[in-house]
Formats: C-alpha cells, structure tokens, sequence
C-alpha cells in the first residue's frame, strides 16, 4: 500500500475512484447519506451505465453495483460520515453518529457532487405551501419513502432531468400539466411545454393551488391550476469543502478548478464528478472517478509536479468549461472530452480555440449545443496551442 487516499463523496464518482484505487493504496470513502450510491439510489429509472460498464441500469441498480465494486475491491465504505471541514491541509474533519473526528490523508479526493437549487433560491415569489419540490427531493419521496405526491403537477426546466421528474410523477400517479422553460427552444415528448417563460408566483395556503406563468416575450401571465410544482436543473455544485478549503474556484461552473488530471490548485487535493460539471450524466461523472486515479497514484508515489498549465475560459453564449487549465502536450481529461455549458441552441455547432487572438483549432462536431446539458468538445481541438503563449479562449457560433 502506498499511501492512504481519502474520498469525500460516496457518488458514481467517488465510488469508482475507490474502486480504481483500492489495489494500490488504503482507500476511505466518506458519505453522509445512510448508503453509498449517490443521486442514481433515488433515480428509479433506466438509464445509467452505459460509458461505464456498458450496460443499461436504472439508477438503484447501477449504485449498488458500484458499491459492491468498490467494496470488493478493497475500499473501506464509511455512511453517515459527513466531512464538515478541515482540520489542515490533508486532514478533514468529521462528523457521524459515532461522533466526531480528524481524519488525515496522503491524498483527498473531493467528489461531493452537485444539488438543484431550491425554490427559495430562485426567489420565486407567492405563498409558501406544502408540494414544492426538486427533482431529487420528489425521487426521494416516491422512491426511497413511498410517499404520495398530488395529481397535477407543474414541471420548473426542460432539462433531461426534468424529464426525469416527469417520468416520476406518472410513476406516482400525477399528471404533468406543463413545463415550463425560459429558454426559446425546448424538446417535447407528450407533454405541453412552455418555452420562453417562467413561474412568477406560487398561490395556496396549505397545499399548492395554482401557479403563475408568465411569457417573457409578451409580459403576459397566466394562471394554471396545479397541486404539485417541480423546480429542476439549476444545478448549483456541493462546493462548501472545496471553498473552505481555499482550493481555487471557476466563476463560470462554481466549482474548483482543476487541470486536464482533475488536480486542484492544492497538492494532494484531487476533485471529481458533477463538482466540476454542474451536471453530466453519472456514466461521465463515474468516467471522472477512474480518470482522477491515476492523478492520484503518481501523487502518492511522488511523480507529481503542482499543476501548471495554460488556462481555459470561453465566451457567452458558453457559460463554463472544465477542465480549466492544460498543458499542451500533456496529458488529455477524462475520455479526450472539454465539457461546456452553453446557453443558445445551435443545430450545427462551430466552436473556434483562440490563444493570444489567433485561431488555433475548429471543430464542427456533429451534435447540437443545447442550453440545460453539458456539450462536449473533442480535446484535440487545443492541438496546435502554443505552451509559450497566453490562456486559451472558446467560442461557439
Ligand atoms: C433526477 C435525476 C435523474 C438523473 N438521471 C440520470 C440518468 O438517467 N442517467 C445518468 O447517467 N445520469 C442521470 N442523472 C445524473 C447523475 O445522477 C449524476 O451525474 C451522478 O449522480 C453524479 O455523480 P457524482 O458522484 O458526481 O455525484 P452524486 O451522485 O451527487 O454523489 C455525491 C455524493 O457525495 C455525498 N456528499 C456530498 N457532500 C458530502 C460531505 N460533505 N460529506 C460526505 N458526503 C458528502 C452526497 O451525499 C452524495 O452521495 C440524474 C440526476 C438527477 C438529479
């Protein structure tokens, strides 16, 4: 054994880092929950996988094989072990119902994931009643409590995940009256969508009644009368460790910075999964896991440098880009992927790399850029940068 590596985050992420790592080092994976498994354990749905382990599991099925994996392979699972803080720079402080300690590490790996924004921070104004949920909170009540929800529901987003929450809801026995989406493009499958609008007020006293809809191009509102409203997406990283950490963080994701290794700006601190893509699919995040381990490895054998690189930012309508820093001719990120978020529709994608105003690569790829999913951008792209030039900038027409 080389070293100890603990991992915060018991997710596809850190699961499949533990997993990867357990062979060569003493691997400790700390998760708040009561199971390890992360988002996928309440996801009840197929669709998990198929990157991975190239099969196609619903999410319950998919987190516990990952945890018999990484078990197997050797990883100490800690549950209801939640990471508060830290205690130094490889010792983290933690808090169970077995109480409180100090745990010191050789390498940390952060893979805390990502959470949806409540109701209360998108300041949705009205009354404040009972049947507002996120998406994570419904699948908890549906699938993990076997709780009723009502029978008419108003879907906030037009995400993949908010189809997630649709496919719940039928499973529950509520209708999903409309979704709404303040974007001008949206994809439909049977269920009205709104695009370019949004909710402007919740009314009921107990219980939802209605919901306010307003369209943005008109100012137009409308009242539909529901007893379930689902805000999804507007994901927002769980970033408060690597924040008191004092780890560098990206403005544009909210989560740490890292290089094409999934390195910190911390030696020894390695991050992981939808911490830094605010959110990709869990095969992706699992991919992350495996990609972060050899980082790892060659830090516990005492084969790295600190992270160095030339920087990586983009241009609206992208909004963010991880990894954020390369070295040109270094090592390529998890799966030879830039992963981007971009907030316009475009059919047929051009995305152009500049570095110090000169175009140093174009690539058309052959799928769409769509608001509310991660877009993914070959690394070869960065091919022809310069290690001697400035920071590298993305843009999309
Ligand atoms: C409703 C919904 C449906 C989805 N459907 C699909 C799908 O069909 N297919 C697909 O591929 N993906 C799907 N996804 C996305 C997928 O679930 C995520 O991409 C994946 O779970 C990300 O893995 P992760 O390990 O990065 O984070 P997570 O799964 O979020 O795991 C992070 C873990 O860290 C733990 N944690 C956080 N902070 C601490 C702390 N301080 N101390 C201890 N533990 C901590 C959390 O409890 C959690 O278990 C869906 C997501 C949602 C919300």
């Amino acid at each position: 054994m080389s070293g100890r590596v603990v991992i915060v985050g018991g997710g596809p992420a850190g699961l499949t880092a533990a997993a990867a790592l357990a062979s060569s080092a003493e691997v400790l994976v700390l998760e708040r929950e009561a199971e390890t498994g992360g988002i996928p354990r309440h996801s009840d749905h197929p669709g998990f996988g198929l990157r991975d382990l190239h099969r196609f599991l619903s999410g319950p099925e998919y987190a516990r094989r990952l945890t018999r994996t990484a078990r197997d392979a050797g990883a100490e699972l800690e549950t209801e072990a939640m990471v508060t803080g830290w205690a130094g720079a490889q010792a983290l402080e933690v808090t169970s119902p077995r109480g409180r300690r100090v745990v010191t590490a050789d390498a940390i790996v952060l893979a805390t994931g990502a959470r949806e924004r409540p109701r209360a921070a998108r300041l949705i104004p009205g009354d404040r009643p009972d049947g507002v949920y996120t998406t994570g909170q419904l699948q908890n009540l549906v699938h993990l409590h076997h709780r009723e929800v009502g029978t008419r529901a108003v879907v906030i987003g037009a995400e993949l995940v908010s189809w997630s929450a649709v496919l719940t809801l039928r499973e529950a026995g509520c209708r999903t009256v409309l979704m709404t989406t303040e974007h001008e493009k949206a994809v439909t499958f049977g269920v009205p969508v709104r695009p370019a609008s949004r909710v402007v007020a919740i009314h009921g006293k107990r219980r939802v009644t209605a919901v306010d809809v307003e369209d943005r191009r008109t100012g137009e509102r409308r009242r539909v009368p529901c007893d379930t409203v689902i805000t999804t997406g507007d994901w927002i990283p769980d970033h408060e460790l690597a924040r008191t950490g004092g780890l560098d963080m990206d403005r544009g994701t909210r989560g740490p910075r890292v290089d094409t290794a999934l390195r910190t700006s911390t030696p020894g601190v390695f991050a992981a999964g939808n911490l830094l893509h605010p959110v990709d699919t869990a095969d992706v995040a699992a991919l992350d896991g495996r990609h972060v381990a050899r980082a790892v490895r060659a830090h516990l054998d005492g084969r790295t440098e600190p992270s160095a690189g030339l920087g990586l930012s983009v241009d609206p309508p992208l909004r963010w880009i991880a990894p954020q820093i390369f070295e040109p001719g270094g090592a390529a990120p998890a799966r030879g992927r830039l992963l981007l978020r971009c907030d316009v529709f475009h059919r047929f994608p051009v995305v152009t790399a500049l570095q110090d105003g000169l175009p140093i690569g174009v690539v058309r790829p052959p799928w769409p850029a769509a608001p509310g999913r991660v877009f993914r951008v070959p690394y070869s792209i960065l091919r022809h940068a310069d290690p001697r030039g400035g920071p590298v900038r993305l843009t999309v027409v």
